[in-house]
Order: structure tokens, then sequence, then C-alpha cells
């Protein structure tokens, strides 16, 4: 009888202290579950005692037990209920699955494409002088993409600027390489173009080159178009050089290809001309060559340059240079 009463006590005392209908469930469930709970237990161990006994604390206990359910009601009535509040008005939370960004999936078939033909794979410094970034690369002294309008100077300095393509991995390699070389370097490149749908004033280059004994044209061209099957995703693509002038190519050539969305008929993409405009190529001009003590009667190679931008515009169809990096995510397609 003792026992009962202790055991009625406990429960006042620790029905005081609980907060949350989840509590005063869980509590309830230890004295009243069906299985293991104080009070059920002890309706089951009255079961051996005598008659007189049973009679006794079976009422006792009974009375214990409606008295625990009087409790546990009036307690349940009093704790605070947790209200969800729904806000009617607030924006729909929309969750999905994340993507590569475009810039990357090009990047990666880049990587693929030059790695399988042998070639490494450089990255830089975004940060260089006028002599990576020109004078080693046959600029003339009173060239435009020279002038602290076209680039990002380092504030302070007239020397050290923000690469202005990728080419400063030629002369970092030339210094310390002896050819053959085959490299391509992929990164951020900075002009003060004026920024419209497709210039930036950041944007990423990749720029590739060999140099070897015997390389020609040929060699770029081959090179080339399986850099634009891969990315264009067609076996059928031609590569068309136009001339052109770049400082350090001689000569120097603007590259197409083949237009795969129309199949040479004109369309959009190639502004009806049949030909997709890529970016700039060439020979490597011998004074690059022979700044770095590499024997140009021996040695010639190739380069090229292509916006990464640019690329993935022509491969997505995206009409807006900015979008890459605005960090708008209706532009991820998340
Ligand atoms: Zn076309």
């Amino acid at each position: 009888m003792e026992n009962l009463e202790k055991i009625l006590a406990d429960f006042e005392a620790g029905l005081k202290n609980l907060k949350s209908e989840r509590e005063v469930f869980d509590f309830e469930k230890r004295y009243l579950g069906r299985k293991d709970g104080i009070i059920t237990n002890l309706f089951s161990e009255i079961a051996n005692l005598s008659i007189d006994e049973k009679r006794e604390l079976g009422s006792k206990l009974n009375e214990i037990k409606k008295r625990i359910k009087v409790l546990l009601k009036q307690k349940k009535s009093s704790v605070s209920k947790i209200e969800i509040e729904i806000d009617e008005d607030a924006p729909e939370i929309k969750s999905g699955f994340g993507s590569f960004h475009p810039l990357t999936i090009i990047k990666k078939e880049l990587a693929e494409v030059f790695s399988s033909m042998g070639f490494d794979i450089v990255e830089g410094f975004e940060v260089a002088n006028d002599y990576y970034n020109f004078g080693a690369l046959n600029f003339p002294e009173d060239h435009p993409a020279r002038d602290m309008q076209d680039a990002y100077y380092i504030s302070g300095s007239k020397d050290q600027l923000l690469r202005a393509h990728t080419s400063t991995m030629q002369v970092f390699t030339f210094e310390n390489e002896i050819p053959p070389v085959r490299k391509i370097a992929m990164g951020k490149c900075f002009r003060r173009d004026e920024t419209d749908a497709t210039h930036e004033h950041t944007f990423w280059q990749i720029e590739g080159f060999a140099v070897d004994e015997n390389i020609t044209s040929g060699n770029l061209k081959f090179t080339l178009n399986e850099m634009f099957k891969k990315i264009l995703e067609k076996e059928d693509v031609n590569v068309r050089f136009r001339p052109s002038y770049f400082p350090f190519v001689e000569p120097g050539y603007e590259v197409d290809s083949t237009c795969t969305f129309c199949g040479g008929k004109g369309c959009r993409i190639c502004k009806n001309t049949g030909w997709i405009e890529w970016g700039g190529a060439g020979m490597i001009h011998p004074n690059v060559l022979e700044k770095q003590n590499i024997d140009s009667k021996k040695f010639r190679g190739f380069a090229f340059g292509f916006g990464i931008e640019r690329m993935a515009m022509i491969k997505f169809g995206i009409k807006e240079i900015r979008n890459f990096h605005s960090g708008d995510l209706r532009f991820l397609g998340v």
C-alpha cells in the first residue's frame, strides 16, 4: 500500500515538469502503457495474490489509475500546443537537383579531348606583368592592347596587370621547358571591353599550343577539328582558316567551323553564313620562340585562343554572356 502511494506521488511530481503534448504522451505510456506500463504491471502482479489481498490492493490500484487518468487529462489541456504557422503569401521554395555550370561542362569536354591528344593542362596566374602579357609575345610598344584603356592595371603600377589572355602561359612554358611541348591553359582573363550581350570584362579563355620539329598548320587544323567535334558532338565538322593579324603568330588566322545546327544552309547561329566564328589561331611567331632561346629554324609551333563562354553560348544557345557570372539560379535551371 505504501508503495502505491509512492508511485502516485512520483507520478504527480513528474507530471508537473512536463511541457509539451509529446512529453505527456510519453509519460502516460510509462504508467499506463499496455506493455510495461508501471500501473499495468501492478495489475498483473496482484493476480498472484490471495483473494483478500487482491480485493484490497485491486481497489486501491483502480483508484490510483483513475486519479492518474484525470491528472493526465488536465495536463493535456494545459500544455502549450506547438502551432505551425504557414505564411500563405510567402514564395514557394522549389528545391531541385544540382547541375553543372555550362562553363564547367565545356571545360570538362576540352580537358577530355586535349588530354586524349597528349596535351598537358595548366592554369597559370591571373596577374602578370607587361612582359608576360605583351612584350614576350611580340606585341609592339604602341599596340592598342597595351593601352590602359584596354587592360586592368593593378593600381599604382604601370607594369602589373590582370592578364588579358591566357597566352601568358606560352612564355612561362618556354622559359621552363624544352620542346616538344603540348599544353592547354584554361583560365579567367580580363579586359576593359564595353560590356554587352557578347562581351564581358571577365571571361574564360582556352589557350592551346604545341611546339615541335615539323609542326604545320595542318596539325593545327586537325587539332581544332577534334575540338569542334567534341564541343559540337558531331563527326562531320570542317574547319576554315581566314587570314588575320595577331602579333604573336605568323601567319595568323580567324578560325571558323561549319555550322552543325543548319548543316551549312544558314541559320540564326551562323548568321546565315553556314560558318561559325570561334576565335584566333596561327603559327607561333619566330620572334616569340627566339626570345626564349628556342631555335625557330628547328622548332615550329601553333597556338590558338578561344573564349569558353562563346563556346557555351553556341553549344547551349545562350544569348546573354552576362548570365555566366551573374549567380542567378534561374539561368542554371536549378
Ligand atoms: Zn547555321
